[in-house]
């Protein structure tokens, strides 16, 4: 009851402050321009939960200047006192917990538990990064060589673009940002265009906590204008993007071009989609695992590149395991996200029009079990949909949806299941509900995913815990708040010095 008054209280403040706007922030500058971004709210798209100004070419340009001028001094600041910063604004982060829970339901429409468990996720990501990077600060150990003294040791990049997808939008931009910046590198960052608004108040807990100007710079703006310019920038050092994969692939040939006046290549990061398959077979805990199905596919609504959407399941147990996800499906409750049902609404017209388009492709593909429609009104609610019978190789059991929408592909055997969990592009997530210890052992060597699960819902990774990212399409697996993920923005040096 205590948090959930204080939920309710935090809502009510929030609401008061909808409709504000905020500036860009480039070298510790607030910046305005004559464009907006506005973001609204997807359980009521008429109110505006605020704008941010739009940063166009000539501001992207300024922003890697003054992140260039920053790291000269940020990367000779001490790792402890970098890693005090970053449990500092855990610390701030924390304090702000629930008003920060509230701008998640009131700008993407997440239930009161998925914005706690967004925001924990920041908190971790800050707090791990500031411990893991103090393991870098010593260098590496090297072999000794007779005549000489040789020592190795990692330096950061530069100034590199962060690039963020909506759906975590202030986890997954915090960890993308601290992460860099916590090993000394400094960073332009542009959050995904529905979600502004909360990216500018993690940039008020940047602030708030200390971080000098120029280390982190908020640069809203659209993807294919300012992202893209940022991307193809010479003065850009790396790039860390998490989103789709047709973006992703954009980035990565337009990253591979020399620009002129590049002095490096730049190192790209790709976290892209996912088409998360589920196996249950016939020695599993059906009701765990019908549980289990329910919670990840519909869980935000589908909207997590690690939500099982793929739900494999063998023959003899199909008909007992549909019927029972069904049942459970079809008590969720919909409704706005601030009267935290079990699922809010999609979260833009965007996303609204995908999740119809792949309804009617669905009813050519599959059996309807359940939903299939979206609500009345002008919310972007649909009904949490189960289609039966869906052949592996059909649209929706290949084409990522993101969004409440779960194909049933039934199997002869495990053998059969394995091949069809294997059978996409992608490799993010994927799970198996079994008893077997043999099929355990066989899924632990050739489901070929970055984060598999037995047993046991198939969703976010907990920082620390399970390091997350995938193979094959999902991306170039960078394993956020994995214990190497820090590596991957700091070069190492070697030094000889003859006796
Ligand atoms: P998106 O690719 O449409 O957009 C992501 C970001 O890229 C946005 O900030 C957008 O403005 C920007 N962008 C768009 N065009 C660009 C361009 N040409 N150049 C540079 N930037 C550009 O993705 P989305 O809809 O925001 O997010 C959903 C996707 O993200 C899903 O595919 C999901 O699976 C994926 N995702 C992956 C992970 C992971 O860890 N693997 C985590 C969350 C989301």
């Amino acid at each position: 009851p205590e948090p959930l008054a204080a939920m309710h209280k935090a809502l009510v403040e929030v609401k008061a402050q909808l409709g504000r706007h905020y500036p860009l922030i480039i070298g510790g500058e607030k910046v305005d321009t004559a464009r907006k971004v506005v973001s609204t709210n997807p359980s009521d798209p008429a109110q505006v939960v605020g704008t941010t100004a739009m940063a166009s070419a000539a501001e992207a340009d300024a922003a890697l200047e003054a992140a260039w001028r920053a790291f000269a001094g940020w990367k000779k600041w001490p790792q402890e006192d970098r890693s005090r910063l970053l449990m500092k604004a855990a610390h701030v982060m924390k304090r702000r917990q629930r008003e920060l829970e509230a701008w998640l339901v009131w700008e993407i429409g997440k239930n009161y538990v998925e914005a706690a468990a967004e925001v924990a996720e920041a908190i971790d990501f800050l707090r791990y990064y500031a411990v893991q990077s103090l393991k870098y600060a010593a260098g590496a150990p090297v072999t000794h060589f007779p005549g000489e003294d040789n020592e190795a040791f990692y330096i950061p990049l530069g100034a590199g673009v962060v690039i963020a997808p909506w759906n975590f939008p202030l986890a997954i931009l915090c960890g993308m940002i601290m992460g860099p910046v916590a090993v000394g590198n400094t960073v332009v960052a542009k959050p995904a265009e529905d979600t502004v608004v909360i990216a500018a108040k993690l940039f008020e807990v940047f602030e708030e906590a200390g971080v000098p100007a120029g280390v982190v710079n908020f640069l809203p703006g659209e993807g294919s204008e300012v992202g893209a310019h940022l991307v193809a920038h010479p003065k850009t050092r790396f790039v860390n993007f998490t989103g789709s994969l047709e973006v992703g692939l954009r980035i990565n040939e337009t990253a591979a071009k020399l620009a002129p006046g590049q002095l490096w290549l730049k190192r790209v990061f790709l976290e892209l989609g996912g088409k998360d398959g589920l196996i249950v077979d016939e020695t599993a805990d059906l009701e765990a695992a019908a549980l289990g199905t329910v919670q990840s596919a519909f869980g935000f609504q589908g909207q997590k590149c690690s939500a099982a959407s793929r739900l494999i399941v063998v023959d003899k147990v199909a008909d007992l395991v549909v019927e029972r996800v069904v049942e459970r499906a079809r008590q969720l409750s919909v409704g706005p996200a601030e009267e935290n049902p079990d699922m809010g609404p999609v979260a833009s017209a965007q996303q609204e029009n995908t999740v119809r388009k792949y309804l009617d492709i669905g009813q050519g593909e599959g059996k309807l079990v359940l939903g299939g429609h979206r609500l009345e009104g002008s919310g972007y609610f649909f009904e949490p949909t189960v289609f039966d019978h869906v052949a592996p190789d059909a649209r929706i059991a290949q084409e990522e949806i993101f969004g409440p929408v779960l194909s049933v592909i039934r199997v002869p055997d495990f053998d059969a299941a394995l091949e069809v969990a294997n059978g996409t592009r992608f490799g993010l997530t994927g799970g198996l509900y079994s008893r077997s210890r043999e099929r355990l052992e066989r899924a632990r060597r050739e489901f070929h995913v970055g984060n598999l699960y037995f047993n046991r819902k198939i969703t976010g990774a907990l920082v620390g815990v399970q390091p997350f990212g995938g193979f094959n399409l999902s991306g170039t697996d960078t394993k956020a708040g994995g214990p190497d993920y820090l590596l991957n923005f700091l070069q190492m040096k070697s030094v000889t010095e003859r006796y």
